[in-house]
């Protein structure tokens, strides 16, 4: 990815792509201590947007807060970096990550010493899980790696570290022929994807985890809170078991990349009919609705560049 033209944000400035470069004596490179987000902008019928672009903002500020790290920029020159990257890399719809970081001045588990870095780089990306998972549903295979505990890397924060987790869950389910990985808490109970929140609809209500069995607070999984009131959709905040996952009439997963994709298996066993199912599809075409600008009761969560 680093081969390529274009613009990075990078503490303060516009660089060019292919010089935006870091020391191999990086402190994050080393501990993983820094934090990032994953944020889309959409083509929408008012020209290119990017959703929900405070509620990132405030979660990569929120994740650096719990890491201790202090964002040598304010709130406003962050939400700017990332409206100036699509603006610069000339993108009608991309994918934008933030990234925070510990400079090179020192190693040493302490970061005391080392600066605190934030690039913004910005990229046009596809379907995350491919366009026929959107359509279809996706496998999922439940992960024999458990998802961090709510007291060990602290799971509201979106940190680098949290992701080696989920790269040993990913990988092991792709491996072994499936979409995606669905990690279980320490307690057993239904967490979330590598990447996803996940979301099963049985008896016509939705159920998801709360967010103590160790889940990021995901801004989709939000979004789909306001979307559910609006289709009139009973949704409910649960415990949930592997086995209700496999009982359930419909499930699918949730993130900015994945967007809202559904699942048609776990573990080999048939969810529902095996396909998209029909308050998925509702619910997936109401969000479309909304991060393209056709909703104008969410106006608000797209923010023009
Ligand atoms: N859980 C994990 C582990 C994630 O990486 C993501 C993607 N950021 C999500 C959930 C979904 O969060 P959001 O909807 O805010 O992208």
């Amino acid at each position: 990815m680093a081969d390529r033209d274009g613009k990075i944000w990078l503490d303060g400035e516009l660089v060019e792509w292919r010089d935006a470069k870091i020391h191999v004596l990086t402190h994050t490179l080393h501990y993983g201590c820094g934090a990032f987000e994953g944020v889309r902008a959409y083509n929408t019928v008012n020209g290119t947007a990017i959703f929900r672009l405070r509620e990132h903002t405030e979660r990569l500020f929120n994740s650096a807060k719990i890491l201790r790290m202090k964002i040598p920029f304010s709130f406003e020159q962050v939400i700017e970096a990332q409206k100036e990257v699509v603006r610069a890399n000339q993108l009608e719809s991309c994918y934008i990550r933030p990234l925070v970081w510990l400079g090179d001045e020192k190693l040493g588990v302490s970061p005391k010493g080392n600066r605190v870095h934030l690039m913004v780089a910005a990229w046009a990306w596809g379907a995350y899980l491919g366009e026929e998972g959107m359509k279809r549903g996706i496998r999922v295979k439940t992960s024999s790696f458990t998802r961090h505990h709510v007291n060990i890397t602290m799971t509201q924060a979106k940190t680098v570290s949290n992701y080696t987790n989920s790269i040993l869950a990913n990988m092991e389910a792709t491996d072994d022929g499936y979409d995606e990985a669905l990690l279980l808490d320490s307690a057993g109970f239904v967490s979330e994807g590598s990447g996803e929140n996940i979301f099963i609809v049985k008896n016509g209500v939705v159920y998801t985890p709360d967010l103590s069995a160790g889940a990021l607070n995901g801004i989709t999984r939000n979004t789909i809170f306001s979307i559910c009131a609006d289709l009139g959709l009973k949704i409910v905040e649960k415990r949930i078991t592997r086995d209700e996952v496999y009982i359930a009439d419909e499930a699918f997963f949730t993130g900015t990349a994945a967007e809202v994709t559904p699942i048609r298996e776990l573990d080999r066993v048939q969810i529902g009919a095996g396909e998209r199912g029909p308050v998925t599809e509702k619910i997936q075409n109401a969000f479309f609705d909304v991060v393209n600008g056709r909703n104008p009761k969410y106006a608000e969560w797209l923010t023009q560049v």
